[in-house]
């Protein structure tokens, strides 16, 4: 066998070991003796580059960075569809149907409706050549080297009555054991949990780095076939081969031969969607003929043959057994409901977040008080009513913490806010620890490597004070720690001192002074240059600066005032933190001052990015929509339309990359 033969036979054989893994549940060799052959594959292909190919299997684990993702107009637009809630709108729908079709009766497909990101995926000559996010509808991103890294899409598909070239839409979705997995890794590290699996799914197609997205557990249901030839003759058979394919169709689906057997599929279906391994929202009803189908067309919005029947939230009853308060990094109070686990949308609920004092307030919650859950788009479910038909005789309502409970320090709440906080900043634990998770967290200063569980144990034992002494720490002082290994004390090591590199707008954000997120630093960075400017600031100076109002002022203010935070920022500025923006940050020239400008399309010369920092350092002002006030457009290739039109409209100068460069020079 040649070299390319052998690379052939190997990619095809690997094609088919992954179907059988991931679509068929199926396989039939040991995941050892898979990664043998992947291997063996690798090998090949690093000493053959001539017979690079980019859907080979060994592409799977990504490695391809996206700065800017290419806008790509969709051959067949995608539409949203039409939501209905009841049965009878499901039988006005069959009526309007029926009355344009002139029949008087339909069948239909039944799929559930998949609560994820949709793809749309473009395949020539067999072999996957496109992935693009379905966007406005009309345009999306193209996604294709992260969407390679999921596992359940087929790069290259055999069989013989596949289209030369066709389009095929689906749903990408996290599967809800990956989502929790994910999630409990999270907060293991001392990092936010995310939300919910649909935006966790959607935000994965846009990371810049593919290797992250071959990391998390996305899977890709298929559920419609797009050609221009009219390949088949009904939406189940169209399921059916996507099936036959090698594509993922759930195995849900049914073909129901009237509106009765619709609604039959639905009530079974809000019952056991609970059952499900991954979050559906609902169920969709196409019409099954495609010549139907065809004769319906579409409104401005969705398809006249399909229907989405959504699914009401799911709630469950259950009871309040005591509220226990959590203390966050800014001392900011967060009461949290402690409730009788109950099983709710496939997981366990045991609590419930209750906002605030009013919140509970306003619900007139008592102790042991028989409470409905409901879980919206937050990780943590809401209570959203109280049976007071089952309010026990002699239950007193919830009266709001008077003291921190982790410090004892009274609560203190400021007039126009809804949250409780416990001032003692300084000697209050979960504060001390926050600060400190904040500071080294990746949008920070990117130290790796410390959970919140030994920062905390490093306080109890005195070797950590602030986040101003993790410059001290050595290998020594971190070994004795449970579970630290001495290869991760060295890297925890490492990357303390390698954060003297990071920016000062980062340090800025990393300081976690109260309302000063990201934006606000990078603007407070900006425009004062360095940490001593910026603590010598007055009030209207800061109110002076875009964007920044009284609020966060005051908080800035009452950081530099503190004796404590002063120290820390000495002991930083020993370390060798930077505390002043480096040369290249300042603004380099005026020439492009009081000028709006925004910034739309894909460049040649600069990332978009580069050029949005390229006009700041000019001083020149980004902005994000176009309007009477924006000064020029700077447009590169695949404007959107709309933009386009409307600064036509307007008269605002649309300029080239080249025509903006010339512009600062001068
Ligand atoms: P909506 O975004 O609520 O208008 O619903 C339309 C979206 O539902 C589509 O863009 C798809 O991404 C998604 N969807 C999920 N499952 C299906 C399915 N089985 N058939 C069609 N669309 C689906
Ligand atoms: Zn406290």
């Amino acid at each position: 066998m040649t070299i390319a033969e052998q690379i052939s036979a190997l990619r095809k054989e690997l094609h088919e070991h992954n179907k059988r893994y991931y679509m068929q549940d199926a396989p039939i060799i040991s995941d050892y003796l898979f990664d043998e052959k992947l291997a063996t594959l690798k090998r090949l292909e690093d000493a053959h580059p001539d017979f690079f190919d980019p859907n080979s299997p060994t592409q799977r684990v990504g490695g391809a960075v996206t700065k800017n993702f290419n806008t790509v107009v969709h051959e067949h637009r995608m539409y949203s569809l039409d939501n209905s809630y009841n049965k009878q709108d499901l039988l006005d729908w069959e009526a309007r149907m029926c009355k344009i079709l002139g029949v008087t009766t339909l069948e239909y497909t039944c799929e559930l409706k998949y609560d994820g990101a949709s793809i749309s995926l473009t395949y020539t000559n067999g072999k996957l050549v496109q992935a693009v996010t379905r966007g406005d509808g009309v345009q999306g991103d193209e996604v294709t080297n992260n969407v390679k890294t999921i596992n359940s899409v087929p790069l290259e598909i055999n069989a013989s009555d596949v289209p030369g070239t066709f389009t095929i839409r689906g749903e990408i979705i996290l599967p809800l054991a990956g989502f929790n997995a994910m999630n409990a890794a999270r907060i293991k590290a001392g990092e936010d949990p995310y939300m919910n699996p649909r935006n966790t799914a959607s935000g994965s197609l846009k990371l810049q780095d593919s290797r992250l997205v071959a990391s998390r557990p996305l899977d890709c249901f298929l559920y419609q076939i797009v050609t221009s030839q009219s390949v088949f003759k009904t939406q189940l058979a169209s399921l059916e081969a996507a099936d036959r394919w090698g594509f993922y169709v759930p195995k849900h689906y049914i073909h129901a031969a009237n509106i009765d057997a619709v609604i039959t599929y639905l009530n079974e279906w809000e019952d056991k969607r609970s059952s499900l391994p991954y979050e559906i929202d609902g169920v969709v009803i196409k019409v099954n003929q495609l010549a139907y189908q065809e004769e319906l067309g579409y409104t401005a919005k969705s398809p006249r043959w399909a229907m989405a029947y959504k699914f009401k939230a799911e709630a469950v009853e259950t009871q309040l057994e005591d509220v226990v308060y959590q203390v966050g990094r800014t001392g900011a109070i967060t009461p949290v409901a402690k409730l009788t686990p109950v099983l709710l949308g496939g997981t366990i609920v045991k609590r419930a977040s209750l906002h605030n004092a009013d919140f509970i307030a306003g619900l007139d919650l008592h102790y042991l008080d028989t409470v409905s859950v409901e879980k919206g788009g937050e990780i943590i479910p809401k209570i959203t009513a109280i049976n007071t038909n089952k309010r026990q005789p002699n239950s007193t309502a919830v009266r709001y913490a008077t003291h921190c409970p982790e410090c004892n320090t009274p609560l203190e709440r400021h007039v126009d806010e809804a949250q409780h906080y416990c001032p003692n900043t300084t000697g209050c634990m979960p504060q001390r620890v926050g600060r400190v998770a904040h500071f080294i967290s990746r949008k920070a200063m990117d130290i790796d490597g410390l959970g919140a569980e030994t920062i905390q144990l490093m306080m109890q034992k005195n070797l950590l004070h602030s986040y101003a002494s993790l410059y001290d720490i050595t290998e020594a002082d971190l070994i004795p720690l449970e579970r630290l290994a001495e290869k991760s004390a060295k890297n925890i090591v490492a990357a303390i001192a390698a954060s003297v590199e990071i920016p000062f707008y980062r340090v800025l954000f990393a300081l976690g002074i109260r309302f000063v997120g990201q934006t606000v630093a990078k603007k407070l960075a900006q425009h004062f240059g360095s940490i001593d400017a910026l603590a010598m600031a007055s009030a209207q100076e800061l109110e002076a600066v875009d964007e920044i109002g009284a609020r966060i002022a005051e908080s800035v203010r009452d950081f530099f005032a503190s004796a404590e935070n002063l120290q820390i920022i000495a002991q930083l500025r020993q370390a060798g933190v930077q505390l002043e923006q480096q040369a290249k940050e300042g603004p380099v020239s005026n020439s492009l001052a009081d000028l709006r400008f925004v910034v739309s399309g894909v460049f040649t010369a600069f990332s978009r990015d580069d050029l949005k920092v390229l006009i700041e350092q000019h001083g020149g002002k980004i902005v994000s929509s176009i309007s009477s006030k924006t000064s020029y457009v700077v447009a590169g290739d695949n404007m959107g339309p709309s933009k386009k039109s409307k600064a036509t409209t307007l008269g605002i100068p649309i300029i080239s990359e080249q025509e903006l460069v010339t512009m600062m020079k001068a």
